[in-house]
């Protein structure tokens, strides 16, 4: 594995689209989240002022930009509404994408989920935080692991539970990945795996990954990438990535 450092303006001649993950990515890990019987406070990060800037650079080059996280696309479209105009936004690990303000849903999964969300709903936990709010997916944030949601959920062999140290992602094993609304952007775009550079830092961004030519890793303790990033470096993993990559395009920022 690389350090982002050794990217070539060669070996990117063929990208034409570049996804970035958000949360460890784009912006800091961590998502500040309360829940007190029916009210969810939850915190809104916002994209830097230097991150919109880049992704205008990259936009202006003529690379098609697109930010595929676990979060939803209320919570997104706060977080990114400087770049919306550059980049599309797939949501809730490739259940929907939300591009020029058109809507493609990739997965259905009411009738795979609904069976489940009481049941979770139900367990009390002083470890639980709360349900990020989520139309496709279901994320709990929890301070650590709880066995009864694990309990609950290995008795459902259709569905993933991914506990990613802050919260678990509960949605359709092999079809409810962020590598879904990846291939069906590709298809938007009419583009191929080697089209395609995408970087993550966790176990969600696997799938996408692997249906990248190009895949960066900002924590190789959690997936592989061609070429890897620091996950906790001075700058932001997006940040030393879209640097290199406007560099070898002779953009300095
Ligand atoms: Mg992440």
């Amino acid at each position: 594995m690389l350090h982002i450092s050794k990217l070539t303006k060669e070996a990117i001649k063929e990208i034409k689209l570049i996804v970035f993950d958000v949360d460890g990515v784009l912006v800091p890990r961590g998502t500040k989240i309360k829940q007190e019987g029916n009210t969810t406070t939850l915190e809104t990060k916002r994209i830097h002022e230097k991150q919109i800037e880049q992704i205008k650079k990259l936009y202006e080059l003529g690379y098609y930009v697109d930010i595929n996280s676990g979060r939803g696309l209320y919570m997104l479209q706060e977080m990114f509404r400087e770049v919306m105009p550059f980049v599309s936004l797939t949501y809730e690990n490739g259940s929907c994408s939300w591009y020029k303000g058109k809507l493609y849903q990739h997965v259905n999964s009411y009738e795979h989920l609904r069976h489940v969300l009481p049941k979770l709903q139900k367990v009390k936990h002083a470890n639980i935080k709360g349900f990020e709010p989520k139309e496709f997916i279901i994320t709990i944030h929890a301070h650590d692991r709880v066995p009864q949601i694990e309990e609950i959920m290995k008795t459902e062999d259709e569905l993933y539970c991914i506990w990613n140290g802050e919260a678990y992602d509960i949605g359709i094993k092999e079809i409810q990945t962020k590598a879904i609304g990846l291939r069906n952007m590709m298809d938007v775009h009419n583009l191929k795996k080697e089209n395609v550079l995408a970087i993550g830092d966790n176990y969600n961004d696997k799938e996408m990954m692997d249906c990248a030519g190009i895949s960066v890793t900002a924590d190789k303790t959690r997936v592989e990438g061609t070429y890897y990033v620091e996950l906790n470096g001075e700058k932001l993993p997006a940040d030393v990535m879209m640097t290199q990559i406007l560099k070898v395009n002779g953009v300095k920022i």
